[in-house]
């Protein structure tokens, strides 16, 4: 039987629905959420992923900006404008469209954005922050993993758990978002011998590689929620690590891409942004 294939696009919808109480709620006290994008030199993809930021910022009724800085800018230069936008008042969220240009180097990014302002969760005060089971702001693509799964029902607590990749920003924060949640964990990555053995086990399969088309449906358990995190480019097409066109003939759920975790995880940016404001309305000296 084919699985469920869990949209992405719709549940971002959602999202953005339920946020629109909220930030009415913040009107009342003069607060508008805002979301400031910076975006370092003009790699075409980040372009269009700021685009589509800005335009979910609208969709939810709160405010965007974009910082376009050269693809030469200085360390010092992303410092200063990373500092600045901690200390405007109008600026709730600030995100940084990665991967940076090879001259500067991401951990900037995560040492300089104020936590309480680091809606995308790459801080180490946020990270550490997780990893502690404290509230803070979760990095946005395990996030809206989470809330995909839950929208779909699919429960976690004791189910083996399998995530193929272990970066900062995906990888190992969804392994201890699954982990929190009492699903078993095993963390696989471009050293581990025999995937499939450990992909097989899984009933939960997230593949966070950049490798198109790595999980095939041999290396899938029956029925098995398979979620794609996935973004890359193969004969002009989007495709993600997992082999949709066979996978979905074995697995119980499956996301797309296009169309799957990606329109999440920019609804969880803008869901944090929106939390962000809150924070800052609840406690009003705070900048
Ligand atoms: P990274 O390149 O930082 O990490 C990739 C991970 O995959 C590494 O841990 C690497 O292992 C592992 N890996 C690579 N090849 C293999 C392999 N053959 N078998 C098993 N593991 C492998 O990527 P990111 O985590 O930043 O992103 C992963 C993918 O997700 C990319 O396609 C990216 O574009 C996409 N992405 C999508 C988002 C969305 O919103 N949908 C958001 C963020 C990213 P090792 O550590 O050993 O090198």
């Amino acid at each position: 039987m084919a699985a469920i294939v869990i949209e992405g696009a719709a549940a971002a919808r959602e999202v953005y629905a339920g946020l629109k109480e909220r930030v009415a709620q913040l009107a009342l006290a003069n607060v508008r959420p805002g979301l400031a994008a910076v975006l370092v030199g003009d790699n075409p993809a980040s372009k269009i992923y700021i685009r589509n930021k800005v335009r979910a910022c609208a969709e939810a009724g709160i405010h965007s900006e974009v910082h376009a800085l050269a693809a030469g800018t200085s360390p010092t230069e992303l410092v200063e404008t990373l500092a600045r936008l901690n200390h405007e008042r109008d600026v709730h969220g600030i995100l940084v469209q990665l991967p940076l240009p090879a001259h500067l180097d991401e951990t900037l990014v995560a040492r300089t954005v104020a936590a309480q302002k680091d809606v995308d969760g790459l801080t180490w005060q946020n990270l550490g922050a997780l990893m502690a089971g404290h509230p803070g702001f979760e990095p946005c693509t395990p996030r809206g993993v989470m809330t995909m799964l839950d929208r779909a029902g699919i429960s976690v607590e004791g189910r083996h758990a399998v995530v193929v990749g272990r970066s900062t920003i995906v990888g190992k924060p969804m392994a201890l978002m699954l982990t929190s949640r009492s699903a078993t964990v095993t963390v696989c990555h471009s050293r581990t011998v025999d995937l499939g053995a450990h992909t097989r086990r899984a009933d939960i399969l997230v593949a966070a590689t950049g490798r198109a088309g790595l999980i095939t449906a041999e290396m899938v358990k029956p029925g098995a929620a398979v979620i794609d995190v996935g973004i890359n480019r193969s004969a002009g097409r989007i495709v993600g690590d997992v082999d949709f066109a066979g996978v979905k003939d074995v697995a119980g759920w499956i996301t797309p891409v296009p169309g799957g975790v990606g329109p999440m995880t920019i609804a969880m940016v803008i869901s944090n942004t929106v939390l962000a404001a809150e924070r800052v309305a609840a406690s009003p000296r705070a900048s």
